[in-house]
C-alpha cells in the first residue's frame, strides 16, 4: 500500500478534521474552515468532506493539504508524523523537504492567525457602525424638536451628517462585499474606524443626555 492509503486506512476525515481544530455537530455538519461561513454547510464523514457552500471537497489528506496550503503528499506525511502512525514511506522526505513543509506550516498558520483576528474585527466592527447607525438616528429624532439655530451650533450632530453616509458605505462593504473588499477595508480604514465609532458616541452622548435633561 502506499502512503496515501495507508494514511486513508488508518485514520477518518472526520478525525483528522476534529485534530486540526473542526467542530463538528451530532449531525456532521460544521462551519466550513475554508470560506466565510457562518452556518455549518460543511458535510463530513469517515471518507469525505464536502462544503455546500463553497463546493470544497476531498478526503482526510485533500483537507489536510487544503487546511494548510500543502501538497498531498506533504499532507500525507504531516498525518503520518501527528497521528503518530508510524507508517514507512517508501520516500523519505530530504532534509529540504521537511524544512520546505516547516515553512509553509509555518506560513499556513501566521495566515491563519491573521485571518482570525480579520473575522472578529469584522464582526465586532459591524456592531459598532449598526450602534453608530442607530445613535444617529435617535440624535436625529432628539434633535428636530431644536430649533435650526441650536442644530447647526451642535457640532456633534454636524459631524454625524456628516459621517453617516460614510458608515453606511462601511456597513456595505462589510455586509454585502466580497472577502477582499472587507480585507481591503481592515487594512486601509481599520483604525480609522475606531476614531469615527469614537466620536460619534461622544455626539451621541453629548444629544441624547442633553435632551433627557431637558425632557426630565
Ligand atoms: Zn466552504
Amino acid at each position: 500500500m502506499d502512503i496515501f492509503n495507508d494514511v486513508k486506512a488508518r485514520v477518518s476525515a472526520k478525525s483528522v478534521a476534529e485534530a486540526y481544530g473542526l467542530k463538528i455537530g451530532r449531525n456532521g455538519m460544521a462551519c466550513c474552515p475554508f470560506h466565510n461561513d457562518k452556518h455549518p454547510s460543511m458535510k463530513i464523514d469517515d471518507r469525505h468532506y464536502h462544503c455546500f457552500g463553497c463546493g470544497s471537497h476531498g478526503d482526510a489528506i485533500g483537507y489536510v493539504a487544503q487546511m494548510y496550503g500543502i501538497s498531498q503528499y506533504e499532507a500525507a506525511i504531516k498525518i503520518n508524523e501527528d497521528f503518530h502512525l508510524g507508517i514507512d514511506s517508501d520516500h523519505k522526505p530530504s532534509k529540504e523537504e521537511r524544512i520546505s513543509i516547516q515553512k509553509r506550516l509555518a506560513n499556513a498558520k501566521k495566515v491563519a492567525d491573521i485571518q482570525n483576528r480579520f473575522r472578529k474585527w469584522k464582526l465586532q466592527t459591524i456592531d459598532e457602525l449598526l450602534e453608530c447607525e442607530s445613535l444617529i438616528e435617535e440624535s436625529e429624532k432628539a434633535i428636530m424638536n431644536e430649533s435650526p439655530h441650536v442644530v447647526f451650533l451642535t457640532n456633534g450632530f454636524v459631524y454625524m451628517m456628516h459621517m453617516k453616509s460614510i458608515i453606511g458605505y462601511w456597513l456595505d462593504i462589510l455586509c454585502m462585499g466580497t472577502e477582499d473588499e472587507a480585507k481591503e477595508f481592515f487594512l486601509t480604514d481599520g483604525k480609522e474606524v475606531n476614531r469615527i465609532v469614537a466620536n460619534i458616541r461622544l455626539a451621541g452622548d453629548d444629544i441624547l443626555g442633553r435632551n433627557r435633561k431637558c425632557a426630565g
